[in-house]
C-alpha cells in the first residue's frame, strides 16, 4: 500500500484516465475524492472504489465549486495530500478552421480549470503543513505539434509550463508538482480516432510500441508521482506515450 492514509482529490474522475487513477489510489490505501461534471461520478465511478471514497459533481472552471471540492476533502478526511488535475477536453480542428469558441472552450477547462484546482489544493496543503503532491495532465502534444490540435496543444503546453512555475513556488512548502504527458490513450477523448479505422491505423503506425496506451498505464505513473518513491521529483513531465516522442 504505497498511499496508505493519504487523501487524494482526482478531477475528471468519471473519465478513462481519471477513473483509472482514482481506482489505483484507492487500491494503494488512499482516501479518494472523485470530482467530475458527469453524473456517472456519483454512481458507477464511486462504486468502483475499493476503499473510503466520496464523490461530487462539479465543474473545475467554477471557483466556488472548486472551493467546495477542497472543502469536501478537509471535512471528510481531515486534509489533502494528493491532487490530480485531470479534467480535460479536446476540440480537433485544422488551424484555418478552428474557431475562437473552440479555443476558449479548450483553454477554459484545460488551463483555467487546472489552475483553479491546483491553486486551491496548494493552499489546502500549505494549511495542512504536511507537504503533498500535485499532478497535472499535460500531453505529448505539448511537445509534438499537430496541425489539427492547435487549441489542445496550446492548452497542454500552458499546463506544462504552469506546472514548472507551481513546482518552484511550492518546493519550500514540501509540495511537489509534476505533470503527466500521456500519448494516445484509449479513452472517450480519443473516440474520433478510434472510431475511424484509417485514422487509427495512421496513429498506430507512428507509435513505436504499435498500440494505444491503457488508462491503467497512466495510473501507474500517477501512483509513482504521488508516492514517496518520487520524493525528489518535482517540476517534471513524465511522458507515458509508448515511445512516440522518442521518434
Ligand atoms: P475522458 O474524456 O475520458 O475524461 C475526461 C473527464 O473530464 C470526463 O469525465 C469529463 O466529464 C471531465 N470533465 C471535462 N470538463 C470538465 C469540467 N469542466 N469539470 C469537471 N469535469 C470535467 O478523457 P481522458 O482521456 O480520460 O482524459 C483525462 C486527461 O488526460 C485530460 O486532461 C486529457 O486532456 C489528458 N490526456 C489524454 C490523452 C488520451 O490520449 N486519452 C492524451 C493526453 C492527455
Amino acid at each position: 500500500m504505497r498511499l496508505k492514509d493519504k487523501t487524494a482529490l482526482v478531477t475528471g474522475a468519471a473519465g478513462g484516465i481519471g477513473l483509472a487513477i482514482a481506482k489505483r489510489y484507492s487500491q494503494e490505501g488512499a482516501n479518494v475524492v472523485l470530482v467530475d461534471r458527469a453524473e456517472k461520478v456519483e454512481g458507477e465511478a464511486l462504486a468502483a472504489m475499493p476503499g473510503p471514497a466520496r464523490a461530487m459533481r462539479g465543474d473545475v472552471t467554477d471557483p466556488a465549486q472548486v472551493a467546495e471540492m477542497v472543502a469536501l476533502c478537509e471535512r471528510e478526511f481531515g486534509g489533502l495530500d494528493i491532487c490530480v488535475c485531470n479534467a480535460g477536453v479536446i476540440r480537433a480542428a485544422e488551424f484555418l478552421d478552428v474557431t475562437l469558441e473552440d479555443l476558449d472552450f479548450v483553454m477554459n477547462v484545460n488551463v483555467r480549470g487546472t489552475f483553479l484546482v491546483a491553486q486551491a489544493a496548494a493552499k489546502a496543503m500549505v494549511r495542512g503543513g504536511r507537504g503533498g503532491s500535485i499532478i497535472t495532465l499535460s500531453s505529448m502534444t505539448a511537445e509534438l505539434a499537430m496541425s489539427n490540435q492547435l487549441a489542445y496543444g496550446a492548452s497542454k503546453g500552458a499546463v506544462r509550463q504552469m506546472t514548472k512555475a507551481m513546482a518552484l513556488a511550492m518546493a519550500p512548502h514540501g509540495v511537489r508538482v509534476n505533470a503527466l504527458g500521456p500519448g494516445s490513450i484509449d479513452t472517450d477523448i480519443m473516440s474520433t480516432i478510434t472510431d475511424n479505422p484509417k485514422a487509427l491505423h495512421t496513429v498506430l503506425s507512428r507509435i513505436p510500441m504499435t498500440r494505444l496506451g491503457r488508462p491503467e498505464e497512466v495510473a501507474g505513473a500517477a501512483v509513482f508521482l504521488a508516492s514517496e518513491d518520487a520524493s525528489y521529483v518535482t517540476g517534471q513531465t513524465v511522458f507515458v506515450d509508448g515511445g512516440r516522442l522518442a521518434l
